[in-house]
């Protein structure tokens, strides 16, 4: 009897006339996801999706897992498909179930009856499959209020479903459903987790990376597209401009005050930021910034950063505090990669002491001897992209 993989559409159900843009959405994702896992079909009905295996060779604990790191889905599950006769659901449950049955103390059945011409009403079900179960594993129990595991049965339009428990979907808005955006993307901590977590909300992803050679290596770029790649798990490919720093860093280092250099760089890095992302149709830049954090994301200096662009810039992890951005960055595998230890431009030229109280006026009065505008048209021309997936 076959076997496939149900899935429980997150907040889509609340979202009224979108739900279909939303659904087929969430559809074209699971099909980029799975497109190696073997051959199978997708389908939806009734706010649940349905991936059925077509051929032996389908791998279902790579598809699971795959399908864990999809944004927009609530819940997931394997089942059994089997056809909707009352003995056929019985044989059923006690054969397929047997595992996990052998594994618990006590179970629930629910059973849920889609199809209404079915002639057993849904306790009906529920009762016949748990006399069943528990005639055939003389241990079990039956508990309702706190169950160690929960038997559902749904009886739907073609056939009858039966499964154990279910596991946690990766929840958010399915990727593209809001949009595009460009990450900042450097070697740390922060902005990987940045990335993932506006991901999570629907945007598709852009990235771009200053890189400084010879100061930074081809290691430390080879990091930041190795962090990209983990990204990219959970939102598909992301292309990534890789963007030469080094004029531009040592112009500033030659002619601006001391004390200003990170600054003016964040304000040269958003310029270009903004232009690249614009031309590539995002709607917003995305940064790993969290306040206070250094001595560049005070209010001050966030304030004379984002006075340089017009388009949104969204700091997702401003209020999170370090502790809190590294148990993400385990739970999407980043964590190790960033705590590689290579250069980012950032660190190359830092301060002795870095302004503390910045201000517009006196960023500007820092900057003049720059010619900006020549210094980001030969940024960008010197651009070069490639795609992370
Ligand atoms: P991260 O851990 O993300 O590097 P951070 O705490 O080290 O952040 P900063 O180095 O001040 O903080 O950088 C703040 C933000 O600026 C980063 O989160 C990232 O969005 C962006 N950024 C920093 N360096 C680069 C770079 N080389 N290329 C692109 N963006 C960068
Ligand atoms: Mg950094």
């Amino acid at each position: 009897m076959k076997e496939i993989i149900l899935i429980k559409n997150g907040e889509l159900a609340l979202k009224g006339l979108n739900r279909n843009v939303f659904e087929d959405t969430l559809i074209k994702n699971l099909k980029v996801a799975l497109q190696n896992c073997g051959e199978h079909t997708i389908r939806k009905a009734q706010s649940t999706i349905y991936i059925e295996p077509s051929s032996e060779d389908f791998d279902f604990d790579e598809a699971l897992d795959r399908v864990s790191k999809v944004f927009g889905i609530a819940a997931f599950s394997r089942a059994r498909v089997c056809e909707k006769d009352i003995d056929s659901i019985l044989t059923n449950a006690c054969e397929y179930l047997k595992e996990t049955m052998q594994s618990v103390k006590t179970f629930k059945v629910e059973a849920k009856r889609a199809d209404k011409r079915f002639p057993l009403k849904s306790p009906e079900i529920s009762a016949r499959v748990g006399a069943a179960l528990l005639s055939n594993y003389h241990h079990l129990k039956v508990d309702v209020h706190n169950p160690d595991v929960i038997v559902t049965v749904e009886v739907r339009d073609y056939a009858a479903y039966i499964r154990a428990g279910q596991l946690h979907g990766a929840g958010g808005l399915p990727v593209g459903t809001a949009g595009k955006a460009a990450i900042l993307i450097s070697g740390g901590i922060d902005s990987p987790v940045a990335a993932w977590t506006m991901a999570k909300r629907g945007l598709k992803l852009d990235a771009i990376h200053f890189a400084s050679p010879p100061y930074t290596s081809p290691r430390a770029e080879q990091k930041v597209k190795t962090l990209l790649s983990k990204v990219a798990l959970y939102c598909g490919t992301i292309k990534l401009a890789i963007v030469p720093f080094t004029e531009i860093q040592e112009k500033i280092a030659e002619v601006c005050p001391e004390e200003y250099f990170t600054l003016i760089m964040r304000r040269m890095m958003m310029r270009i930021a903004e232009k690249i992302a614009a031309y590539h149709k995002c709607g917003a830049l995305i940064t790993g910034e969290s306040l206070g954090q250094v001595a560049s994301q005070t209010l001050p200096a966030i304030g004379v950063t984002d006075a340089v662009t017009k388009m949104p810039v969204l700091r997702p992890l401003i209020g999170s505090d370090k502790e809190e951005i590294i148990k993400i960055s385990r739970k999407i595998d980043t964590f190790e990669t960033s705590c590689l230890p290579y250069e980012d431009c950032c660190t190359v030229f830092t301060p002795k002491h870095p302004k503390t109280r910045p201000t517009i006026a006196l960023c500007e009065e820092a900057e003049a001897a720059l010619n900006i505008d020549e210094l980001i048209k030969k940024a960008i021309e010197e651009t070069k992209f490639v795609f992370i997936d």
